[in-house]
């Protein structure tokens, strides 16, 4: 029910490959309240992030996770990259050399993700930012794992969390980020972040299913 190193590497390729489903869409989605670049940057980056997880082999769980931390923050641009790489990078130093991570590990870092992400873009929810995936996602994988759920049900959780946060997104006009230079106007889309943020937490919630 634990998950090793290996299982975080399999979530890592989960995430590649439903990143790189959805490029297009994520590309549409920044191209019409942003700059249209998120799907090319967090592809790029998530082939990174396999291929050197493939070279490095990762031992621990925290080690693919700052590993996956340091190559996000070297090879996607704009604001994602060093967001996204905070979050993984909090995550890591949240399970440190843990061999397993269990339901209420995973519900730590994904809170210690979150964390990271707010203080380094001073986003609340609200803002229409990836904060409006992940705040609902962190309470869901809380919940799930006060309730004792395993690893794979907590980000089950999380990620249907995570999805509802991200149409939550569409009316909202954007306070932060490229978004919100367009003021009123950003209502009426969702927000690229938040979308990229709920795929992730539902590929890397696959991935462990399927491995449990
Ligand atoms: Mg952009």
């Amino acid at each position: 029910m634990g998950c090793t190193a290996q299982d975080v590497i399999a979530a890592l390729r989960a995430g590649a490959a439903v990143v790189a489903e959805h490029r297009d869409e994520l590309i549409q989605l920044d191209r019409a309240i942003g700059d249209a670049d998120h799907g090319e940057n967090m592809d790029r980056g998530f082939r990174a992030v396999v291929s050197k997880v493939d070279t490095a082999a990762p031992e621990t769980p925290g080690a693919a996770l700052k590993l996956t931390a340091t190559v996000l923050i070297s090879t996607v641009g704009g604001a994602s990259g060093p967001l996204y790489g905070t979050a993984f990078l909090r995550a890591a130093a949240a399970v440190g050399d843990a061999e397993e991570l269990d339901g209420a590990a995973v519900a730590k870092a994904l809170q210690a993700g979150m964390e990271g992400v707010i203080g380094r873009g001073r986003a609340a929810v609200g803002d229409k930012t990836m904060v409006d995936a992940l705040s609902p996602a962190v309470e869901a994988a809380k919940s799930a794992a006060e309730s004792g759920e395993g690893a794979a049900a907590v980000l089950a959780a999380a990620a249907d969390a995570a999805h509802q946060g991200v149409q939550a997104t569409e009316p909202l006009v954007a306070r932060k980020g490229r978004a919100s230079y367009l003021g009123e106007r950003s209502a009426g889309h969702i927000d690229p972040g938040a979308r990229s943020t709920a795929l992730l937490l539902s590929a890397f919630a696959e991935a462990t299913r399927s491995r449990s």
